[in-house]
């Protein structure tokens, strides 16, 4: 998304632009894969503010066509909590009526809502989500709603040792707002293919299979990437791999490379995630169940957006959060797997008959860096190296006050702004040199 959104943004306004990719096809995390009709997104499906947030501007930048991204319905989307089960309703009043809370927690609710709408977000410091949330209420059932809604937006579990101005930052902007989120119509392909589009119309390329090895840096610039036997020259150079990688594209002691590995340690978000195709509509009464006694994630995206299905059919994505520990330890893993079949049993009962497409990612990796406090600010990617003035950096681990997929759209406006200003317009035509 970053390295397509960048490109074609920089085409746009008449530079020359390669994107060197080293998987077979575009798309990287965000990648759409069609099976028997099923349309199955590699793991992003959510777009935050679809028709008015960042993907509106890029598209508008590049002069293309909005992509429709129908809303979830409030009224069929539950959470389950400690044996109970309610859906939130369209607008904060109906919180009032909600089954999901006792009526004690209900009314107390609607002082953290205000909290949440109407507090400045800068105020929380440098402090946790569990932090914040000892200040504002010691309501177990709002805690646990909190903390489930703070999973659901970040994929992040445990969600309390989240930084709590970044979560109450995006919660602010995305929450309170007619258009929240939406699932785009034809998978996140739409978005990608749109991008690839404008970048093609005004002369860019795409490279796939080409797996960028090392940059080769002289006198405080970098000269060339390269890419098996291939050599690539151009003015500026735009990074947008995980950042965990990133130190292995520096020669090993470089000046580079110690500005780069600073990163590796860096702890990433990771989810597993399981894609069934029905060969019915299955449940037509809900359309996404949260259950926050567990961290699991339910929807069926297809009765959002239909086309993400074949007629009759029906697509639920269904997705287990997982912490540090259960991403790296193999019994916790397992363990996660089965809650989230055993949820399957509980809200999807004759799953498995229906089932004619599965798919499971064990361990995809859903953000390169967890939004804790000590990881935002400086431990983050900036946009300019250090080391070498014309490398710059896009992607979602860049130190954007945005979440996910969001953090990736900023950082290409900020990076392709950023390259108009510096380069001097008699050198519109940047040379991207492929040299054999
Ligand atoms: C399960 C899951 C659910 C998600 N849900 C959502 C959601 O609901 N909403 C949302 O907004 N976001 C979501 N995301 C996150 C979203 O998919 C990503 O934030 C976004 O797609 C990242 O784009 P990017 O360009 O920054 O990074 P990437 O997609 O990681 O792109 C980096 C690219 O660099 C390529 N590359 C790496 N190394 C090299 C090399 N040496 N040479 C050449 N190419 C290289 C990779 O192949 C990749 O294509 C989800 C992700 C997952 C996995």
């Amino acid at each position: 998304m970053a390295g397509l959104a960048t490109a074609a943004l920089l085409a746009r306004a008449g530079r020359k632009v390669v994107v060197l990719e080293k998987g077979n096809q575009l798309g990287g995390l965000a990648y759409t894969h069609v099976d028997q009709g099923f349309v199955l997104n590699y793991g992003a499906h959510a777009i935050y503010r679809p028709h008015t947030g960042l993907l509106a501007e890029v598209l508008k930048r590049l002069g293309r066509p909005r992509i429709e991204a129908p809303y979830p319905n409030p009224r069929t989307s539950y959470f389950a909590l400690d044996g109970r089960w309610g859906a939130l309703g369209p607008r904060p009043q109906h919180l009032l009526t909600t089954s999901l809370f006792p009526f004690a927690s209900r009314l107390r609710l609607l002082p953290l809502m205000a909290h949440l709408r109407y507090g400045n977000p800068a105020n929380a410091g440098n402090s946790t989500v569990s932090e914040w949330l000892d200040q504002h209420t010691n309501d177990p059932n709002l805690r646990r709603f909190f903390l489930a809604i703070a999973t659901l937006n970040t994929y992040t579990r445990p969600a309390g040792a989240l930084s709590a101005q970044f979560v109450l930052r995006h919660l602010q902007r995305s929450l309170f707002v007619k258009d929240y989120v939406g699932y785009m119509s034809g998978g996140w392909s739409t978005m990608y293919d749109s991008f690839a589009a404008a970048l093609r119309e005004r002369g860019g390329e795409t490279s796939t299979g080409v797996s960028v090895g090392q940059l080769v840096v002289q006198d405080g610039r970098v000269v060339a990437a390269l890419a098996g036997d291939r050599r690539y020259e151009a003015d500026v150079f735009v990074v947008t791999v995980p950042p965990q990688d990133a130190p292995a594209l520096a020669e090993p002691g470089s000046p580079l490379w110690l500005e780069l590995d600073r990163w590796r340690g860096l702890q990433d978000v990771r989810a597993l995630c399981i894609d069934l195709g029905f060969s019915r509509r299955l449940r037509t009464d809900l359309t996404f169940v949260y259950d926050a006694d567990y961290d699991l994630y339910y929807s069926l995206h297809s009765e959002v957006t239909p086309d993400l299905a074949p007629e009759g059919g029906q697509l639920l994505h269904a997705m287990a959060y997982l912490s540090p520990e259960e991403s790296t330890n193999e019994y916790l893993h397992k363990r996660r797997q089965q809650e989230l079949e055993d949820g399957l049993d509980r809200h999807f009962p004759g799953w498995r008959e229906a089932t004619i497409v599965r798919r499971t990612l064990p361990r995809a990796q859903v953000a390169a860096a967890r939004s804790t406090p000590d990881q935002l600010g400086s431990a983050r990617v900036p946009v300019r190296s250090q080391t070498a003035r014309n490398l710059l950096f896009a992607g979602n681990a860049r130190d954007l006050p945005y979440n996910l997929t969001d953090i990736s759209l900023a950082s290409a406006l900020e990076v392709a702004e950023l390259i108009e200003r510096e380069l001097p317009t008699q050198r519109r035509r940047v040379p991207v040199e492929a040299v054999h």
